[in-house]
């Protein structure tokens, strides 16, 4: 049973950036404003987030990391309407068949921290008061270790793995308002350097001349949509025409209802309609859509990154014809 609670958990938590989201996807449904992430050894040792959110409540303590535990859904009908990112109660249960988890916590209504350490199976092996503010502190240490084939994998690559936490830092950074991201890295020889640091701004500019500078702000053109079938699209793009060195293609960001997610599809789409026919460049691209909850589907890979919309086939073309505007020809 062990084994194949390992194995599925496994497939929730594909690598370090998949478990540092779940963790501060949980931060964002606590209602973090501040939240903390910070690595050791580029999260190959640790790592941990710190929030203010509204912590745990003891009496969830014992099942906080049993699989399905979620406080976040009631009924199946709940599915359709969900505006929180968790609610299948998987994350923290993989995380403690992958690696070592300790859980600190505090709600309002306690004057003192509780320290929650669990075992592989999800259970509390060990419970202490702490002092600390309101809010949770989830820690996860060797992160793979059960696996050895994968444990390996995880350490050659791991600077690879760190790119890509960044750039989904930066998703969160760009969409999150009101909410401060911290993410720092301490080096075995104990150096410790800040990765990213925001803000918090009320708005999608500011965050993106928060997070990527404003002379990047500068080269983008701001893009507000409304298509058939209740959905808008608010975002920026790169302007036409302006070859500002935009040729790698990590700065490209899709969300749905403000969760990021990957839009292979549409990504293709704008890279061949700003690029015409020849350059090689990638535009920026950050394009919040707006849809009815009950039109896509985020829960069609354990990562949530792959949305199925009902409609996509019109989506596409309406959203095609708009962006050929933005990157027609005689506006080059
Ligand atoms: P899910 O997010 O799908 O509910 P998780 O395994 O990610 O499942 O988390 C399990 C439960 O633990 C959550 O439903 C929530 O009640 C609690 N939890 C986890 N992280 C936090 C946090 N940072 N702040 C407050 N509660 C948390
Ligand atoms: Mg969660």
């Amino acid at each position: 049973k062990a084994v194949i609670h390992r194995i599925c958990s496994g497939q929730v938590i594909l690598d370090l950036s998949s478990a540092v989201k779940e963790l501060v996807e949980n931060s964002l449904d606590a209602g973090s404003t501040v939240i903390e992430i910070s690595l050791k050894e580029y999260g190959e040792e640790q790592f941990k987030v710190i929030d203010n959110g509204c912590g745990i409540s003891p009496k969830n303590f014992q099942s906080l990391a049993l699989k399905h535990h979620t406080s976040k859904i009631s009924d199946f009908t709940d599915l359709h309407c969900l505006v929180t990112f968790g609610f299948r109660g998987e994350a923290l249960s993989s995380l403690c068949a992958l690696g070592s988890l300790s859980v600190e916590t505090r709600t309002k209504n306690e004057s003192i921290g509780t320290h929650l350490t669990f075992d592989h199976s999800g259970a509390v092996i060990k419970e202490k008061k702490t002092a600390r503010q309101v809010g949770t502190t989830v820690t996860v240490e060797k992160l793979f270790s059960p696996l050895p084939v994968r444990c390996k994998e995880f350490s050659r690559n791991i600077k690879r793995e760190y790119g890509k936490l960044i750039t989904l830092l930066n998703a969160y950074a760009l969409i999150a308002k009101g909410v401060r991201l911290l993410c720092t890295n301490t080096t075995s020889k104990g150096s410790k350097s800040v990765v990213l640091k925001t803000q918090g701004s009320s708005s999608l500019k500011d965050n993106i001349i928060n997070v990527f500078g404003l002379n990047t702000f500068q080269c983008l053109t701001p893009l507000h949509l409304t298509l058939s079938g209740d959905c808008s699209i608010e975002g920026f793009l790169s302007k036409p025409g302006n070859g500002n060195g935009r040729n790698s293609g990590d700065r490209q960001f899709f969300y749905v209802n403000n969760r990021p997610v990957d839009m292979p599809k549409v990504s293709k789409m704008i890279n061949e309609l700003y690029r015409g026919s020849n350059s090689k460049q990638y535009p920026i691209s950050i394009l919040n859509f707006s849809l009815p909850t009950d039109s896509y589907d985020v829960n069609v890979t354990p990562d949530k990154r792959k949305v199925f919309f009902s409609a996509e086939g019109s989506l596409m073309v309406s959203l095609t014809e708009e962006l050929e505007k933005v990157y027609s020809p005689d506006q080059c």
